[in-house]
């Protein structure tokens, strides 16, 4: 099949390279003519494990292109994917819609014959209806279908998400858009995955369904968190304990500073948003947004009283900037509020992140980014570990000891054992282990 992703970022950059690793031919395209340009060139514009080769194999193999030239793209395609982005709007925390309407305005200008036009971006419940209004005003006679299919990848782990997803969601009436979709995705549900197809406006809340339910299960678990503290618990056996149960799951049961990302923070404001509009509030997932919120900034104080209450003049080294590791999206990202805060108390801030540096730099004033985890510590009165890469789940304790000015380690996403670091001498706290 042939097919144009709109949005060449996290989602479109790796949706469009894995359909053309299908055996399908696919063209992304920006209006970023500097991430095109850098595409052609060769050049992935986001840290993405696995990208790089795989754009450069299906390339080589000519399934995949780059242009900024929708209305070609458009016009050759038999499903044309709206992965544009979906960003909070300033003010209200509706999803900004602006992006998908552009598009579904470029696309009603230039398609030819039958046409699925997917929406893959994650958009309020009747946007799908909206994009048909548009192109139906735009271009009276196009001959098209508007699908949604939501992405659950996760970026860091994306190829795999996309390659292997637990289901994949079709919303449509339209029984030759359903037949284009399994094509599409026949590679994947040869292997089993589930295909579920709804009407479009269930597949549209189906997305911030789930983002929001994980995003109530790690709430949950951060609030565990600050319970077993104040009473002598662990909230990693909790996790445990209540994980092992089917019923409940183990994943996303890790306490710590709070979840961002390009994701949950948006789209739990949107899904309060849509519940409010519809007189149908979802009161759960609203108090789960402030608890969040709030949570961010009660982890920088959680480092303040850890240094005794007053951090004005000391040295602060903070180990991951990015919201999670493999990644170097920094989109409201913890560490920002966390930094932010220490830096008002009065902290200098020294930080190391292996990839997210550079993105973090366009948010994050007067931080000095270090060149590894050990220039970061030096000299340094505290560590804070905000983001759990790899490389800080081994870092040689007794020279970080050596050469920190106070061996304080705050640990937020408990990565560390609390006895470990207790004999080595640290001064050491995590986040809901009282032993
Ligand atoms: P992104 O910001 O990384 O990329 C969006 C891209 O779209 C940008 O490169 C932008 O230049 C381009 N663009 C905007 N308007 C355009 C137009 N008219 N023509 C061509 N290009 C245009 O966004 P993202 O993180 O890939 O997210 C895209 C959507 O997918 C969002 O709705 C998001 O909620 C959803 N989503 C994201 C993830 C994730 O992990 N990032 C996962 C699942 C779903």
């Amino acid at each position: 099949m042939r097919v144009t992703m709109i949005g060449t970022g996290y989602v479109g950059l790796v949706s469009g390279t894995c359909f053309a690793d299908f055996g399908h031919t696919v063209i992304c395209v920006d209006k970023d003519a500097s991430k095109i340009e850098a595409l052609n060139k060769g050049q992935i514009p986001i840290y993405e494990p696995g990208l790089a080769e795989l754009v450069a194999k299906n390339v080589r193999e000519e399934r995949l292109s780059f242009t900024t030239d929708a209305a070609e793209a458009i016009a050759s395609a038999d499903a044309v994917f709206i992965a544009v982005g979906t960003p909070s709007r300033r003010g209200d925390g509706h999803a900004d819609l602006s992006y998908v309407y552009g598009a579904a305005e470029e696309i009603a200008a230039a398609i030819k014959d039958f046409t699925v036009v997917v929406t893959k971006s994650t958009v309020p419940v009747g946007t799908g209806d909206e994009v048909e209004d548009i192109i139906r005003r735009v271009n009276p006679a196009a001959d098209f279908a508007v699908v949604s299919n939501p992405e659950f990848l996760r970026e860091g782990a994306a190829i795999e998400d996309f390659k292997r997803p637990d289901r994949i969601v079709v919303g449509t009436d339209d029984q030759r858009a359903v037949q284009v979709m399994r094509e599409l995705y026949r590679p994947l549900y040869l292997n089993e995955t589930p295909i579920l197809v709804t009407r479009r406006r269930t597949s549209e809340l189906i997305k911030y369904a789930a983002n929001a339910f994980l995003a109530v299960k790690i709430t949950f678990i951060n609030e565990m968190a600050d319970l077993c503290e104040k009473v002598g618990a662990n909230v990693q056996e909790v996790s445990r304990g209540i994980g092992l149960d089917n019923r409940i799951g183990s994943k996303f049961l890790h306490a710590g500073p709070g979840y961002g990302g390009s994701c949950f923070p948006k789209d739990t404001l949107a899904l309060s948003k849509i519940g409010h509009e519809a007189g149908s509030p979802v009161q759960i997932v609203d108090t789960v947004i402030k608890v969040n919120d709030d949570r961010k900034l009660a982890m920088a104080d959680k480092v303040i009283r850890h240094l005794g209450g007053d951090i004005a003049g000391k040295t602060i080294a903070v180990l991951g900037l990015a919201f999670k590791p493999n990644t170097d999206d920094m989109r409201e990202a913890p560490s920002i509020p966390i930094v932010k805060r220490l830096q008002e108390a009065g902290a200098t801030i020294r930080a190391f992140d292996p990839v997210s540096m550079h993105e973090a730099s366009k948010s994050m004033a007067d931080v000095m980014f270090c060149d590894g985890p050990y220039h970061a510590v030096e000299n340094a009165d505290a560590v804070v570990i905000i983001t759990e890469w790899d490389q800080f789940r081994a870092l040689d304790l007794t020279r970080l000891k050596s050469i920190m000015r106070a061996p304080n380690v705050v640990d937020l996403r408990n990565i560390y054992r609390m006895e470990d670091m207790t004999q080595r001498g640290f001064n050491y706290v995590s986040v809901g282990r009282s032993y």
